[in-house]
């Protein structure tokens, strides 16, 4: 793999860019591998990073149906936080986020994580008692939250409008979170992947599975059969769909959620700011766009673009919370065909199907969890059981009624 280095960029900045190797190997197809991931999306790939890196996996293919990241990988709002409600998920996506604090050392490639903070706001005082509890559970599980008053969030945040209809009275901030570059996460995790062997198959879609019995033993692809002893389907909002080609009834819906970006200005806005309430999400990317974002679509949909009352919604609560920016103008919208489960917790980990694997359900939420998700689906292939971390987010626990509802916790979008 070509190093990345200050001085790497500067000698071929002065000979005018010129030498470069491409990232990663555009690889063929070939008849059998040991593991097969169907996506190409941070979580496969990170998947198929982890099982050559920690478990010397080397007959390891990544099958993506169009280009990496032209799924929900490339078109999330890059909230990168751990501040959720339960234990199981408390340690799940806290596991990610340390990870992520040390990703671009570990991938050599600068994922541009940026912890400004992430701020919760309280729209009335009930709002602000379920927000306390969800600060103190956060606490608890040993992850850092803070309660802010409105005065504070005023010095923190000065071009808020704190008098919105419903007026802002207080709020909690998990300063490690924030946002990282999500294309950067892609393909970083796709050049580890390739340097250490794995083959990225781009324009390759999987139609089927073969199987022998309860046995998955290989898939069908628009280029061709393959045989594998393991296949990871990792698909967000096509898991449904493909699972059922495999026998498997998913609990998943499939909605659009979208996002939008306005013209970039100078920085007026350092941290995330979310508002369950007037409902919006808002950050300032590093190239100075406004990033928007909000609820999913209220209909199923596997469109990977927006329907048009969900984007005036988006831009009113925006307006609303930011006066300022309804001068700007927006540049683009678009969305992605997300996999909600009934409790907005994912489901990873082994199938009913020897040789089946799944990572999906993680809806609006998963780009945050791409590292601890590709690590722990490496650790449950690798050791034919789940990682202690996913236990909880099987897909049995439907069956057992042991439901883990983050529902409150998972941002604003549903
Ligand atoms: C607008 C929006 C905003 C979001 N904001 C955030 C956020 O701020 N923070 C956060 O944590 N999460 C966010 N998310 C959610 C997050 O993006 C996803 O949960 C995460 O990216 C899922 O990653 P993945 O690798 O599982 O899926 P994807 O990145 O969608 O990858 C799946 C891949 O599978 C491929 N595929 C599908 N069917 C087949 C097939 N039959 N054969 C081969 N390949 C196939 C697709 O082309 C796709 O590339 C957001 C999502 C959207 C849409």
């Amino acid at each position: 793999m070509q190093k990345y280095s200050f001085w790497s960029l500067l000698r071929r900045s002065l000979s005018a860019h010129r030498g470069w190797k491409p990232a990663f190997t555009d690889a063929s197809l070939k008849p059998h591998y040991e593991v097969v991931i169907i996506g190409g999306g941070g979580h496969g790939l990170a998947t198929a990073y982890y099982l050559a890196k920690r478990y010397g996996a080397r007959s390891v293919a990544v099958l993506e149906r169009a280009w990496i990241g032209s799924g929900n990988s490339g078109r999330n709002t890059q909230v990168t936080r751990s501040n959720y409600f339960y234990p199981e998920s408390c340690a799940f996506y806290d596991h990610s986020l340390k990870l992520y604090e040390s990703l671009g050392r570990e991938l050599n490639f600068n994922v541009m994580l940026s912890q400004r903070g992430v701020l919760g706001l309280a729209h009335s005082e009930h709002e602000l008692e379920m927000v306390r509890r969800w600060a103190n559970a956060i606490v608890m599980n040993g992850i850092d939250a803070v309660m802010l008053t409105r005065e504070e969030i005023r010095r923190r945040v000065p071009i808020i409008n704190l008098d919105t209809h419903y007026p802002i009275v207080g709020g909690f901030i998990q300063e490690r979170g924030g946002i990282s570059r999500h294309d950067a996460v892609v393909w970083s995790y796709a050049r580890g992947a390739s340097a250490l062997g794995v083959d990225i198959v781009q324009n390759c879609e999987v139609h089927d599975f073969l199987r022998s019995g309860d046995r998955i033993t290989g898939v069908e692809t628009s280029q061709g059969r393959v045989r594998a002893e393991h296949v990871v389907l990792s698909v967000a909002g096509h898991s449904s769909v493909l699972a059922a080609r495999a026998g498997l009834a998913l609990p998943i819906t499939t909605m659009a959620l979208q996002a939008m970006v306005t013209e970039p200005v100078k920085p007026v806005l350092d941290t995330v700011v979310v508002s369950p309430t007037i409902h919006a999400y808002v950050s300032q990317s590093d190239r100075g766009e406004i990033v928007m974002g909000a609820g999913a679509d209220g209909y199923t949909s596997y469109a990977q673009r927006g329907g048009i009352p969900q984007l005036r919604a988006t831009i009113a609560a925006v307006v609303e919370l930011f006066p300022c920016f309804s001068r700007l103008r927006l540049m683009r919208q678009w969305a992605g065909a997300v996999d909600i489960t009934p409790d907005t917790s994912p489901i990873m980990g082994l199938t009913p199907l020897t040789g089946l694997y799944i990572n999906c359900g993680f809806g609006t939420g998963g780009y945050k969890a791409i590292p601890a998700g590709g690590e722990t689906m490496a650790y449950t292939i690798a050791n034919g059981k789940p990682h202690p971390l996913i236990k909880p987010f099987s897909l049995e626990r439907f069956a057992r009624g042991a439901l883990i509802d983050e529902g409150a916790a998972a941002g604003v979008a549903h």
